[in-house]
């Protein structure tokens, strides 16, 4: 089944909520012109019984039932009040009655121990097809109680309410119809914009992304919405983008060592050659195949961490130890490469933190292996633990080429490299310090930078000190955490 529009809906609503008021509306006004209408006839009853009354009491005192039958017939039979009037004794005997109620049968209801002129009694009846209100009640002239029963037709109260009743019905479905295609037009008009908004977004795709809805200056639920959505548009312009150059970027750095270790190949087999010259070609093509073996593992490393899967183990790391660990790792390398390794430690104590040792080791890694590859024989490198304001710093300083200051803002860049050429000669694509920011910012901390060119850089790392309630009781009896 089809379901219907948000504009159809709104107005099926309104028009339910609008004949729903109307109804109450008009049966509203019918009840209340219906009492003011009873109420005048009532009005109009109650002066005609209390003139009777006077009348009666007007009579001599000594006059018996004869007498006021005498003069009541005479009073009243010309006129026209008296033509739905009834009086009778306390007893039942009948003191005056008009022809049209003595030809149909009328006999009061009220008795002498019910009613007064004070206490009326109001009832409809129907009489020789007239509809008729009467009043009834006990009326006392000197020594004897009259029943008075005064009646008056209501065919007029009757015919305004039928009038009332017709136009009511006549007019609501008119204005209903009116307000329904009114409620329709202001449904399409307040949402045209979704209508345009939908439209817009229809023609989103990967090949124009740079598409933005339009921008709706209503301050409403609707600009918001349409706001919203060009924001959103930003970021996935923004990702996707990213991850298009960084496609691209990856198969330019990967197919460089390809066609290389192709090149190599092809030239080795283009003729014989001596055993020698094979292991030069095949070695150059081990030395291509491991520097792509490197930079598979990277772009693995950045792919899961755009698709935030990467589950850190976190643990307790004590990092004089660990940083003791790594030293002794890349000493050998560090002399090889002409310089001197030291491990400074601003803190008498030890320096907890939370984190996962491979990927902390792995920044520890990028770093060293920069400040070797950027550092020109003989250098020193200096790498310096201290806790700060609850965190743990680790900076590695070196006496190397320096980072210019338009520069370091990029470095931290995915395959962004200062020199290329320089960098393919030392083996990296540029995405070292990309992986070590993201390992930092994963644990909470930082990665900055401070350099002067031609004299040296600072990388510095800080991460939240582990707390000591946060450490297994074991660290915490071995050791003492600040
Ligand atoms: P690479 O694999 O090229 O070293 P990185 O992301 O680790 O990639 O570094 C990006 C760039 O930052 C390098 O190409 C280099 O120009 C610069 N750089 C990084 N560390 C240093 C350093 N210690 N001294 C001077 N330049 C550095």
């Amino acid at each position: 089944m089809t379901r219907l529009s948000i504009g159809l809906r709104l107005t099926l609503w309104y028009l339910t909520i609008f004949a729903l008021g109307q109804f109450a509306f008009g049966a509203g006004m019918w009840l209340v012109l219906r009492h003011h209408l009873v109420s005048l006839v009532d009005e109009n009853l109650q002066h005609q019984t209390e003139d009777l009354q006077s009348f009666l009491m007007m009579q001599r005192k000594t006059a018996d039932v004869d007498k006021f039958r005498e003069e009541v017939t005479e009073a009243y039979t010309p006129e026209h009040a008296g033509e739905y009037l009834a009086i009778s004794t306390s007893t039942g005997d009948p003191v005056y009655i008009s022809d049209f109620l003595k030809k149909n049968g009328f006999a009061a209801s009220v008795s002498p121990g019910r009613g007064s002129t004070t206490g009326f009694v109001f009832e409809d009846r129907v009489l020789g097809k007239k509809h008729l209100r009467f009043l009834q009640s006990s009326v006392n002239t000197h020594d004897l109680i009259f029943v008075v029963s005064m009646g008056a037709p209501t065919k007029e109260v009757r015919e305004t309410l039928r009038a009332f009743r017709n136009y009511l019905l006549l007019f609501a479905p008119l204005v209903l119809l009116i307000s329904s295609a009114g409620g329709y037009w202001l449904s399409r008009r307040a949402l045209a914009p979704v209508d345009a908004l939908t439209r817009t977004a229809r023609n989103v795709s990967g090949q124009n992304l740079s598409i933005r809805l339009e921008k709706l200056d209503t301050g409403d639920e609707l600009q918001r919405l349409s706001d919203t959505l060009n924001e959103m548009l930003d970021r996935i312009e923004k990702v996707f983008l990213r991850t298009t150059q960084f496609t691209a970027d990856a198969s330019h750095e990967l197919r460089t060592p390809v066609s290389l270790m192709r090149t190599e190949a092809e030239v080795a087999l283009r003729r014989e050659r001596d055993v020698d010259s094979y292991r030069d070609a095949l070695q150059h093509i081990l030395k291509e195949a491991e520097r792509m073996s490197v930079l598979i593992e990277d772009l693995l490393v950045l792919a899961r961490a755009d698709s935030g899967r990467e589950v850190l183990k976190q643990q307790p790391l004590e990092l004089g130890e660990f940083l003791r660990d790594c030293i002794k790792d890349w000493e050998p390398l560090a002399i090889r490469g002409g310089h001197i390794l030291n491990l400074h430690s601003r803190d008498a104590g030890t320096v907890w933190v939370m984190a996962d040792e491979s990927l902390l080791r792995r920044v520890l890694t990028i770093l060293l292996d920069n400040a070797v590859k950027y550092t020109p024989a003989p250098g020193v490198i200096d790498v310096l633990l201290e806790e700060r304001d609850g965190c743990a710093v680790v900076s590695v300083n070196d006496t190397g080429i320096g980072i210019s200051p338009e520069e370091r803002s990029k470095i931290f860049d995915r395959f962004y490299r200062v020199d290329r050429a320089r960098g393919r000669a030392t083996g990296g694509a540029g995405l070292g310090l990309a992986i070590a920011r993201w390992i930092v910012e994963c644990h909470r901390g930082s990665i900055t930078v401070e350099s002067a060119a031609n004299k040296g850089s600072r990388f510095s790392v800080q991460m939240p000190a582990a707390s000591r309630s946060s450490l297994p009781s074991a660290e915490r009896a071995g050791s003492q955490p600040q």
